[in-house]
């Protein structure tokens, strides 16, 4: 039996005049998300996208998971091609097509769209008659029309009659790419990924910053960052890397800024490099898995102090999660177990033991400013590595 799968698209329904860009970025995503599985025919109508396999060898499970995890679908459905656009031909496939969930079932309803306005049958007399040939292979099941243990749908198309069943929910959000483009600042941890994560959901394209301080970081950790990245690019699509040196300028706070503000010094230095090279990127934006209160560099004091290091808005999609929320998206999106190998990120490398939880701006611009770091910063922006995520 030919299958399609049937992708409903979400919030882009709300972007009026906008909708069409929306929907073709969306369809490229799809495009993208679906590479190497085979050979696929990809178009919209009414707020649906059809993804139609051109050849027999298409691997429709693993695309089904894949289409799963592209933003901007609420929904998706694998459903069954009827031979002829016919409701005999209707009858015939939706008993077969859905034998296995129709024999596990007690209750069910069916639905009809039949957006083909030609097609001789209306609405009702589509689920009435097809109600009648379930009930005729699978006489253990009653209906239930307020709450069914499965829905049958038949959507009558048109370029075509489709049967399928209970609808799987998509990843949501909006097509990545059409909210811009963001620089995510990423370390090895648990929430800089989630964060990553969070933001694209939200359309935006991401470039992720990491700062690496070899000797005192091994390559291993960089390599876990990679990884990492790897799992938000299957919701994220395709993410340029890009690492900076940063061993210089950390051994120049240990040397010459006072202990207890290394860390919103540091912090401060981040944000400083990674705007200029978020801007060289065309990123308008900057992303970092802050959630406030959680160490001592994400106070509101030091956050403040952090914050008037850049100009460029910074996105903190966690601030108002607690740890667990966050390890609970970290799970769903397949990064905690990557996460909690133990790497040293360069935020604890010569981490003070009384941090400054209230570091008063204008003192921790006085000693960033007094020990002079730009030529350090220079240097690194000089020697910038990228690797390409897919
Ligand atoms: P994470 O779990 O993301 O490491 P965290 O709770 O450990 O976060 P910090 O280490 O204080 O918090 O880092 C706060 C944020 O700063 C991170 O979420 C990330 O956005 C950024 N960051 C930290 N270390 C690095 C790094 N080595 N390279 C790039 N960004 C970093
Ligand atoms: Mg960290």
């Amino acid at each position: 039996m030919k299958e399609i799968l049937l992708l409903k698209d979400g919030e882009i329904v709300l972007k009026g005049l906008n909708r069409r860009t929306f929907e073709d970025v969306l369809k490229k995503n799809i495009k993208i998300a679906l590479r190497g599985l085979g050979a696929f025919e990809i178009k919209s109508a009414q707020s649906t996208i059809v993804v139609r396999p051109l050849s027999e060898d298409c691997d429709l499970d693993e695309a089904c998971e894949r289409v799963g995890m592209v933003f901007g679908l609420v929904s998706y459905s694998r459903a069954a091609v009827c031979d002829e656009k016919t409701l005999e031909s209707v009858l015939e496939t939706a008993p077969k097509y859905l034998e296995r969930v129709l024999k596990k079932a007690k209750t069910f309803k069916v639905e009809a769209k039949r957006s083909d306005k030609q097609f001789p049958y209306k609405s009702p007399e589509i689920c009435r008659e097809t109600g009648g040939a379930i009930l005729g292979s699978f006489p253990h099941l009653t209906v239930d029309v307020h709450n069914p243990d499965v829905t049958v749908y038949v959507e009558i198309r048109d370029f075509g009659a489709y049967i399928h069943a209970d609808p799987i929910r998509g990843a949501g959000g909006i097509p990545v790419g059409t909210g811009g483009k963001a620089a995510v600042l990423i370390s090895g941890g648990i929430d800089s990924p989630v964060a990553a994560y969070m933001m694209a959901k939200r359309g935006l394209q991401l470039t992720a910053i990491h700062f690496a301080s070899p000797p005192y970081t091994s390559p291993r950790a960089e390599e876990k960052v990679v990884r990492l990245l790897e799992r938000v690019a299957r919701y994220s699509g395709p993410i340029k890397m890009i690492t900076v040196p940063f061993t210089r300028i950390q051994e120049k706070l240990r040397d010459d800024c006072p202990e207890e503000l290394f860390t919103i010094i540091m912090r401060r230095l981040m944000m400083q490099l990674s705007e200029r090279i978020a801007a060289d990127n065309g990123c308008t934006a900057l992303i970092t898995g802050e959630s406030l209160g959680q160490v001592a560099s994400q106070t509101i004091g030091a956050l403040n102090c952090t914050d008037e290091a850049a100009d460029m808005v910074v996105f903190r999609p966690l601030i108002g999660m607690d740890k667990q929320e966050i390890i609970d998206i970290s799970y769903k999106i397949d990064t905690y177990d990557i996460s909690i190998e133990p790497y040293e990120d360069c935020c604890t490398v010569f981490t003070p033991k009384h941090p400054k939880t209230k570091p008063v701006l204008k003192y921790v611009k006085e000693a960033q400013e007094k020990a002079g770091f730009e030529p350090l910063t220079e240097e690194a922006l000089a020697n910038l590595r990228v690797t390409w995520i897919s």
